[in-house]
């Protein structure tokens, strides 16, 4: 037999000082390669094994790096990108009121969206993020401008009570939507989901239909969910039960359902979560920005809630780095839960990824670096002195981590970032459509 015939042909091979595959959890690889064919993995093994079984198109030496699976960011608007700072210090309702809301009356159109769109992905991409989730206007150009990037996104229709620059009401939003879950319900790269806004937002017509268009079509239902005291206790007052308790009522807390936020949350919020199989998207910085609350995560976790996480919009974050995020989330973890052992560096690793997936209903093909997955991965550079020395790769990815530190990312095996450049978006472009944006709103500011 000949070399020949025992080696297998593949596109690209991976060399890492360390993987981080997810799952098995807690699992830190040294000195092994990653074998990408076509849009998935087909391989994780020693490099010297890797030598003798396959032969690659293509090597990429990372011998200063650790490469795990893409993160997925599961809440976000990303148009929002383009009033990153415009609005700062605010309480949610005066800062949605008096500011949010008046300049996506003045600005949301077509080009803002793909624009504000397209800063995100650059500055998601930079960090990490492979796959993303949106809630915001004009979903069908949101899920064109991630499909014609290459990258991953559950895109969420917006379901609010009030017109909008995106149309007339509840009925045209449920309209336009199904048409956007019929266009897009087969693509690799874009799940289009339902997102009613929250329950004080959405009356109970339309939270029916959205019910009723979930069950039709399969679709994931995101919504906002106890993001503040005022909203538990307008609920209360208006309806005489809880956020989760209408929800629940009204039949939308399902495994299907992902809850943003879910801070200001008792007993019977996380009985009614346990027993629907909901799942949690927890956003620290925004909810520390806001100072809307703290979400239990280390409590949600040990009774068996998955719990995710996402950035939430630019405005109220005010960035969508997720490494960042999750430092953030592993801090206040602990605080709250009053408990130093909360929320490990594998634990928050586990919600930006296979977390992520699961909250997606896609954890056959994302999430980790599991043989058959699609080939969505990132490597970081751990050589620079602000990461050093190395003892736990892990921990620096959580607790030291230096966003600038991504250096490459695949998505569906197709290189997205190469040395920390981006590939297929031009930034220079980018950044004079931004500025202009940006003279626009400061002139609008002004009056
Ligand atoms: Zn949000």
């Amino acid at each position: 037999m000949t070399a020949e015939t025992i080696t297998t042909a593949a596109d690209i091979r991976i060399n890492a000082r360390w993987v981080i595959p997810i799952e098995p959890a807690r699992v830190i690889l040294e000195n092994h390669a990653i074998i990408l064919q076509g849009s998935r993995m087909l391989a994780l093994l020693p490099q010297d094994e890797a030598d003798r079984d396959y032969r690659a198109r293509e090597t990429i030496d990372l011998p200063d790096h650790v490469v795990m699976p893409g993160l997925i960011n599961m809440h976000g608007h990303a148009a929002m990108s383009l009033f990153r700072g415009m609005a700062d210090d605010l309480p949610l309702m005066a800062w949605l009121n008096d500011h949010i809301w008046p300049a996506e009356h003045q600005f949301i159109g077509e080009q803002f969206i793909a624009d504000g769109t397209q800063l995100a992905m650059a500055e998601m991409l930079r960090t990490g993020t492979t796959t993303f989730s949106d809630m915001y206007f004009f979903p069908e150009l949101v899920a064109q401008a991630a499909h014609d990037v290459g990258m991953r996104a559950q895109v969420c229709f917006p379901l609010i009570d009030f017109p909008t620059a995106w149309g007339s009401g509840p009925e045209e939003y449920l309209r336009k939507g199904a048409d956007l879950i019929e266009a897009w319900k087969d693509d690799e790269y874009i799940t289009p989901a339902i997102g009613p806004h929250a329950p004080y937002t959405v009356s109970d017509g339309p939270l029916g239909d959205a019910l009723a268009l979930s069950e039709a079509t399969g679709a994931r239902i995101q919504i906002h969910l106890h993001e503040t005291a005022f909203e538990v206790a307008d609920a209360v007052e208006k309806f005489g039960q809880r956020p989760t308790g209408r929800i629940e009522e009204k039949g939308l807390l399902g495994p299907r359902t992902q809850c943003v936020h879910m801070t200001q949350i008792d007993d019977s919020d996380i009985e009614r979560l346990t027993t629907s199989g909901a799942h949690v998207i927890h956003c620290p910085e925004s909810n520390l920005k806001l100072a809307s609350g703290f979400c239990p995560v280390q409590k949600l976790i040990d009774q068996g809630i998955n719990v995710a996480i996402g950035t939430d919009g630019a405005a109220s974050n005010n960035d969508l780095d997720l490494f960042g995020e999750l430092r953030s989330a592993a801090m206040v973890a602990k605080a709250v839960a009053g408990d130093a052992a909360a929320l490990s560096a594998h634990q928050a690793l586990a919600m930006a990824t296979i977390n992520g997936a699961r909250a997606l209903g896609r954890e056959h093909d994302l999430g980790s670096l599991v043989p058959g997955k699609l080939a969505d991965i990132i490597a970081i550079d751990l050589s620079d002195p602000f990461l050093q020395p190395v003892y736990d790769p892990a921990s620096h990815l959580v607790y030291s981590n230096h966003a600038r530190a991504v250096s490459h990312s695949w998505i569906h095996g197709v290189p997205q970032l190469q040395e920390g450049k981006l590939t297929r978006i031009d930034v220079a472009d980018l950044m004079l459509r931004v500025n202009d944006w940006r003279d626009r709103i400061r002139q609008y500011q002004a009056q």
